[in-house]
C-alpha cells in the first residue's frame, strides 16, 4: 500500500471516514459542506492509494479497520423501522380457536392482541394456543383474553430502536417476536412485528456482497 502526501481536504475525508465510516460519498460531502462531484478526485486518489476501501451498497471505510469491524458498524446503525414486518392482530374479544384460524391463515408465529380501540393488551405464542388445545376444553367458547400473556408484561419496541438491541432482547427473553409500537396517550399502538424471521434475513443480505 502505497502512502501517498495528503492534502488539507483529503486529511480531512480521512478522519471523517475514521469515525464515521462506513459512510457514503453523498454523507462526506454533506459533513464537509461540498458537492459530491467536488469530492470525487480525492476519494479516487484516496482509494487508489489505500486509504480507503468501498464496498458497494456500504459506502467509504477506514482500511485500518479489519472486515469484521465493518460489518460491525453497520450491523450497529440498522434500526428495526427499515426490517419491521406488518403486525398481525386479533381483538381481545375473539375465541382461542378463531386465533387458530388467524395464525394459520396468516401464516405467522405470533400474534398481538388488541383492545376495542386497537391498543396493545396481550401476546399469543404458537404454544400458548396448543398448550390450550391439549387440555379438554372447547376452544370456540373460551376467549383469547384468558389464555394471552398480557400488558404490561409484554416486551415492545419502537421504530427507532437498534435491530441489535432487538436482538438481545428477543436472546434474553427467549420469545420469537416483538411489536413495534407507537407511543399514545391512551395506550400502545401495534404498527409492526419483529420476528426472528427478519433478523435471518438481516443476517442473509450481509452474507450477500
Ligand atoms: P412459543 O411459545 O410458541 O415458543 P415464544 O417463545 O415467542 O413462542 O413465546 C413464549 C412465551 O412468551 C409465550 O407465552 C408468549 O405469550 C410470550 N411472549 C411472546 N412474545 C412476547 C413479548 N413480546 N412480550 C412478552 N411475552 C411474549
Amino acid at each position: 500500500m502505497s502512502k501517498i502526501e495528503l492534502n488539507k481536504r483529503q486529511e480531512q475525508i480521512v478522519e471523517i471516514v475514521k469515525e464515521n465510516g462506513p459512510i457514503t460519498g453523498e454523507q462526506i460531502a454533506e459533513q464537509l459542506h461540498l458537492t459530491r462531484a467536488t469530492l470525487r478526485p480525492d476519494l479516487a486518489i484516496l482509494t487508489m492509494s489505500g486509504y480507503l476501501d468501498a464496498r458497494p451498497r456500504v459506502g467509504y471505510y477506514y482500511t485500518g479497520k479489519t472486515n469484521t469491524q465493518v460489518l460491525t458498524d453497520e450491523l450497529k446503525k440498522l434500526k428495526v423501522k427499515d426490517h419491521q414486518s406488518i403486525p398481525i392482530v386479533v381483538s381481545v374479544n375473539v375465541s382461542v380457536y378463531d386465533a387458530i384460524c388467524t395464525m394459520f391463515l396468516e401464516d405467522v408465529g405470533t400474534l398481538f392482541v388488541v383492545d376495542d380501540k386497537s391498543y396493545l393488551v396481550g401476546v399469543l405464542s404458537r404454544k400458548d394456543l396448543l398448550r390450550t388445545s391439549i387440555g379438554k376444553q372447547e376452544l370456540t367458547t373460551i376467549p383469547v383474553n384468558i389464555i394471552m400473556t398480557r400488558m404490561p408484561n409484554i416486551t415492545v419496541c419502537r421504530q427507532e430502536d437498534l435491530i441489535l438491541d432487538v436482538a438481545h432482547v428477543l436472546i434474553d427473553k427467549q420469545i420469537d417476536a416483538l411489536p413495534v409500537v407507537k407511543d399514545t396517550d391512551q395506550g400502545l399502538e401495534v404498527i409492526g412485528r419483529i420476528t426472528k424471521t427478519n433478523m435471518t434475513k438481516i443476517l442473509v443480505s450481509f452474507g450477500q456482497e
